[in-house]
């Protein structure tokens, strides 16, 4: 089993996942965004050890373990498993720094924000 990054993380993108993922199991896409690879991160689905560290610091709620993942979001099962099958298209994650190596601060969304993305994405 593994946890699953759903497109309601597309555009937003503020990798708290990132930061306490004890595994780096949570990739990029090197490439522009295409409909099959949007620009969200992905979870290596056999690198991820299942520690749940990731889904309470996704302020957008993008996160699922894959045997509660809502069926509206049954196709991103697939799309997060491109990382594994297509490494040469993916890298670790990595924090978004400013010029100076400082970690761009986290913008924060509020409820309403959360709210329109998942109708956006019809989620449960
Ligand atoms: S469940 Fe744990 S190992 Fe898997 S992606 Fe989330 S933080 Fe990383
Ligand atoms: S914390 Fe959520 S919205 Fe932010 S990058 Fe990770 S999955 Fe995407």
């Amino acid at each position: 089993m593994a946890y699953l990054i759903t497109r309601l993380c597309i555009d937003c993108l503020d990798r708290g996942c990132v930061e306490v993922c004890p595994v780096n199991c949570i990739y990029q896409h090197m490439g522009e965004p295409t409909d099959g690879r949007p620009n969200m991160l992905y979870i290596h689905p056999t690198e991820c050890i299942n520690c749940s560290a990731c889904e309470p610091e996704c302020p957008w709620h993008a996160i699922y373990e894959d045997r509660e993942l809502p069926a509206v979001f049954a196709g991103d099962v697939a799309v997060n498993a491109q990382c594994e099958a297509d490494p040469r298209a993916f890298a670790v994650a990595v924090l978004q720094r400013d010029g100076q190596g400082r970690l761009l601060p986290k913008r924060r969304p509020t409820a309403d924000e959360v709210a329109e993305n998942r109708r956006k994405w019809e989620a449960p």
